[in-house]
């Protein structure tokens, strides 16, 4: 075995689970760490603590000198909490998060110096953030990203430095970042919902965005990991033969959580209780060593602020417990690759959940109302939602048996499908009398309250209702959950915004009473929306065939699917609810593009090098034991050996081959990169790199995997699958 390989496994086999302690009940120390209401009031005047509310509530402005009132508590609360730096806090387009620190420290004269604060430093920063990824829309000369204040998401502390959650924005205000067009998304969909609220109940203010997020990972000791060079600088293996033990006997599942996972996951549950992200669910998933978390849902922007700190916070904290994590969508072939379902559901300022059917006749009608609304969304602009989950590592998962498939469909459930069918059938224009008590009681009054049970039942469906929210299981787990929430809430606010022109108009002009209208405009969705609706197997390869039909999307490769972004129809959408003009639309779709051709490019250079130096040289070395062996034979056995020496034999001819097709295919690979990189079209750098280059990757890792099944293992230098999976 090489000296590295044994090294890591000796190491990982002698870890103990860390001790964890938890002294205080979880609800005692619940946001602990973050300056939240209770917090404002005992540090802010009353008149600094209603700014900061009404900034939150109704989205209005804070003046200057309130800032400086909210600056200084919550310093002073800061600096309880032991904080000696600030920082804004921003999710720029590379993924994660991005901070600058600042002492709190400023000398007065000479001698003497305080901590302080200002409100002109809480509200707006320029980080001098040059190096961003910006798709062009800060030229270099005038490299400005300002960071500005988002009062919506309350500050905290972690180690010892105050976190500002922020907005990045360029010098003349285009969006830099994540959160920005997610905040404006969050309010075209209030506005736009608030105005259908406001048919069945005119006291309706506010309608608020909820997301509930799971986060999959996959836990590899820490030592194992480092012997890697391909987990180390790509996060997943681009090599290595699978174990003879996989998922098969899905005794992962579900199962005993082993003792150094479950003493990570208490620690890194304990820290975010501290900052107010609210953990309630872990379990072992599919694959050995793959594990979920789950929160209770939240608000939106604070659940997408909750989940970019998580993917913080886990590796520092696995770090104390001897762990990588791994966030890819595929670190493993052949076992299940990680998601981040995106539960996804609009309530009331009154709490109402409105896609939660009610008691009564009428508030099933606005569910349902809300529902056919977000199904049209999804059917008239599925490319674009396929387009928001789209990256290098999501392409391993979409498609491949595990996960949904690259087309988007939407399941509902055998109950809402039969309420659904019984709608179409409503009468074009004003319904008798008859026809409107009929369909008030028997069918939409009969849609139950709970639906849970009939609609959780299909897992493969990309897009599902389940029962009082929506659940879009297409998201990758390492992406930002705004992306996909920003689309998802663009397009329903888009279309509840029709929902609404087009009732008012039968209202109008066709002199129709308001349920009247309703039910027509819900009618039409209906039959417009039916080529989105799924119910059967969408692992199945009828269903590839079935939606080809239908005219739906099956775009498999991210520089295929990013294009709908950038369609006319999907920039007019952005357009419309104001949540991107075009430039920042198609900035953002050029990063992806770039983005995309640079993972491909690392991991085809870093597999290129391992298989040339580590296992080819590891081929040879065995290829000359082997040869020994054979002279040794030829000594003792003369012409006769060849009887003895057959299998010796057939390996190093064997070995040869394989080395042969690794080492021609990583040249064509090189002469293929070589090429693409002189194209200057990002665009088509893209295409190429997926078309030509990667492909390669798996060709050549096919040959080292078969290398690794014939080598003597004392001799191979990878920590191998089997080695890796099963935490003990
Ligand atoms: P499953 O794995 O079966 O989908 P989980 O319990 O793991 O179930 O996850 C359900 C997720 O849905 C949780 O994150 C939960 O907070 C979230 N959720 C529940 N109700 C809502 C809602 N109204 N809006 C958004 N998310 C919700
Ligand atoms: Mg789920």
């Amino acid at each position: 075995m090489s000296k590295s390989r044994f090294y890591a496994l000796e190491k990982a086999l002698s870890r103990e689970p860390i001790k964890i302690i938890e002294d205080k009940k979880r609800s005692e120390i619940f946001g602990a760490n973050v300056f939240n209401t209770p917090k404002m009031r005992q540090y802010l005047s009353k008149e600094a603590y209603n700014s900061v509310l009404n900034a939150v509530e109704k989205g209005s402005k804070i003046d200057r000198k309130s800032a400086s009132t909210i600056a200084s508590g919550m310093k002073d609360w800061a600096l309880s909490k032991g904080a000696t730096h600030y920082t804004h806090w921003f999710q720029p387009l590379t993924g994660s998060t991005a901070e600058k620190h600042d002492a709190f420290f400023e000398t007065i004269d000479a001698d003497t110096a305080i901590e302080r604060f200002g409100g002109s430093k809480l509200v707006q920063q320029e980080p001098d953030a040059s190096s961003f990824p910006h798709g062009g829309i800060r030229n270099m000369f005038e490299a400005r990203g300002y960071t500005a204040w988002d009062p919506t998401s309350p500050a905290f502390v972690y180690g010892t430095t105050l976190y500002i959650p922020t907005i990045f924005v360029s010098y003349t205000g285009e969006a830099l970042d994540y959160k920005t067009p997610l905040l404006r998304s969050l309010s075209a969909i209030d506005s736009a919902a608030s105005a259908i609220c406001k048919y069945f109940d005119k006291n309706v203010k506010k309608v608020q965005t909820s997301l509930g997020w799971e986060q999959e990972y996959f836990l590899i000791d820490s030592a194992l990991a480092s012997s890697r060079p391909d987990i180390m600088l790509t996060g997943r293996t681009l090599l290595g033969h699978s174990s003879a033990k996989g998922q098969q006997l899905d005794d992962h599942y579900f199962g005993t959580i082993p003792t150094r996972a479950m003493a990570f996951m208490r620690d890194l549950e304990y820290e975010c209780i501290l900052l107010g992200i609210p953990v309630k669910t872990r379990h072992n998933e599919v694959a050995p060593n793959q594990f979920e978390l789950a929160p209770i849902y939240e608000e939106a922007n604070l659940a997408v602020d909750h989940n970019s700190l998580l993917m913080d916070v886990m590796p520092r904290v696995a770090k104390r417990h001897h762990f990588r994590v791994l966030m890819h969508e595929k670190p493993f072939a052949n076992v299940n690759g990680s998601g981040k379902h995106n539960n996804w559901s609009l309530s009331t300022d009154s709490g109402i959940n409105l896609l939660s059917p009610g008691k009564t006749p009428m508030s099933n009608l606005q569910f349902l109302a809300f529902f056919i609304a977000t199904i049209k969304a999804v059917n008239d602009n599925e490319e674009l939602l396929r387009a928001a989950i789209a990256s290098a590592g999501n392409d391993h998962r979409l498609g491949a048996n595990e996960a949904p498939p690259a087309v988007m469909s939407v399941f509902i459930g055998n109950q809402l499908t039969y309420v659904l069918k019984e709608l179409e059938k409503v009468t074009i224009g004003k319904l008798s009398p008859e026809e409107k008590t009929d369909l008030k009681l028997n069918v939409v009054g009969k849609i139950p309250e709970i639906l849970l049970d009939n609609t959780d039942r299909n897992r493969t469906a990309p897009f599902a209702f389940t029962g009082d929210k929506f659940e879009f299981r297409a998201v990758g787990s390492m992406a930002n959950c705004a992306n996909p929430m920003t689309v998802l809430n663009t397009i329903v606010a888009k279309q509840l915004k029709d929902f609404k022109n087009e009732v008012d108009l039968l209202v109008d002009k066709k002199d129709m009473k308001k349920d009247d209208a309703i039910f027509n405009v819900i009618r039409e969705y209906i039959k417009t929306s039916k080529n989105v609706l799924f119910e059967g197997n969408g692992y199945g390869p009828e269903w590839e065939k079935e939606a080809k039909k239908r005219g739906l999307s099956n775009n498999k490769t991210t520089p295929l699917a990013l294009r709908a972004k950038i369609s006319e129809q999907s920039l007019e959408i952005f357009k419309e609810t104001g949540v991107m003009n075009e430039v920042e639309v198609r900035a953002r779709y050029d990063i992806e593009v770039d983005e995309y051709a640079l993972r491909i490019q690392i991991e085809s250079r870093v597999l290129g090098d391992i298989a040339r130096n580590h296992i080819v040289p590891t081929a040879i070395k065995y290829q000359n034991t082997l040869i020994e062996n054979v002279k040794g034979l030829k000594e003792i056995f003369g012409s006769d050996f060849e009887i003895h020496a057959k299998e010796q034999l057939k390996l190093i001819k064997s070995i040869s081959i394989l080395m042969e097709g690794v080492n021609s295919k990583i040249d064509l690979m090189i002469e293929e990169r070589k090429k693409v990189n002189k194209l200057t079209n990002a665009e088509k750098k893209a295409l190429r790199y997926c078309n030509n280059v990667k492909p390669y990757l798996d060709l050549i890792r096919y040959d080292c995997d078969k290398l690794e099944m014939l080598i003597d293992d004392e001799l191979w230098p990878l920590v191998k699958y089997r080695e890796m999976l099963f935490i003990r």
